[in-house]
């Protein structure tokens, strides 16, 4: 009986003050100083950074500095992860955290790095409710239960060019959001507070997989048919064009690109080329 008002008195105490604790040590480390050695392995692998705004780069060095200390990092296949490997996952991972009130993944547990690509095997479940089964090699995948699993050499392969449009932690952890809902559909639960969210989506996603939109001269196609297999991937897909590729989603898309403006608050087309 003592234990189970003492299990009451820790549940309550935590459910008063979690918060506020939490809230406070978030404080802290956006006050702490931001480790020189980080400030190097962001700058040698994921040129992007530079790319933002002076203030947007002082913000992501916070979010950075949270998610870091929250975040747990697993090896997997014997890999050891070291403070570069967090640096570099977590300086394209915050870039989706930029300006936006919930300055967190919210259902995110662990990310679980592999040595390389790994392989998937076990049954899956297609949009339609068809359960199949699967045997893939990925590079990146991310789970409902708050599970990113992500191959190393190829978080750095997508940091390496800032401006190619294809990015594995921008991916995967755009992801993450849109599974905020308790399934990955294309539609993160706050978007769709959005003016126009849905049919912006739906045209967009229609009309390029229908091969209605006519490219100008020297421009080349954002999405390929994995973007286009369904919607969540076109999302995912969407994010990493946003914020390596702004100006050419605005020039191409400027709807969709007027949609995740909004969403991420964030002016990407304006980014320093
Ligand atoms: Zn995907």
């Amino acid at each position: 009986m003592v234990w189970v008002l003492a299990l009451a008195a820790v549940l309550v105490a935590y459910w008063a003050w979690g918060p506020r604790w939490r809230a406070g040590r978030r404080a802290r480390l956006n006050q702490a100083p931001f480790p020189s050695e980080w400030r190097v392995h962001v700058r040698q692998h994921v040129p992007l950074v530079a790319r933002l705004p002076a203030d947007l780069q002082q913000q992501l060095r916070q979010r950075m500095q949270v998610f870091i200390a929250e975040v747990p990092f697993i090896g997997c296949q014997g890999l050891e992860v070291t403070d570069e490997m967090r640096v570099v996952v977590a300086a394209q991972a915050c870039l989706l955290l930029l300006n936006r009130p919930q300055a967190e993944f919210v259902d995110l547990r662990q990310v679980l790095l592999y040595p390389g690509p790994f392989r998937v095997r076990g049954e899956a479940v297609d949009a339609a409710g068809l359960h199949y089964a699967r045997n893939d090699v990925l590079s990146g995948e991310s789970w409902v239960q708050g599970q990113v699993i992500l191959s190393w050499p190829d978080c750095l392969e997508g940091a390496a060019v800032a401006d190619d449009g294809i990015n594995v932690v921008i991916h995967e952890f755009a992801h993450q959001l849109d599974q905020e809902s308790g399934h990955a559909n294309g539609a993160p639960p706050d978007a769709l507070r959005q003016r126009r969210w849905s049919p912006v989506w739906s045209a967009a996603f229609e009309g390029i997989r229908r091969g209605f939109y006519d490219l100008a001269e020297g421009q080349q196609p954002l999405f390929d048919d994995y973007a286009l297999s369904e919607p969540a991937e076109f999302f995912a897909s969407a994010c990493e064009v946003f914020f390596e590729r702004g100006g050419d989603l605005q020039a191409q898309h400027p709807q969709l690109y007027a949609q995740l403006h909004t969403f991420f608050r964030t002016d990407t087309a304006a980014w320093a080329g």
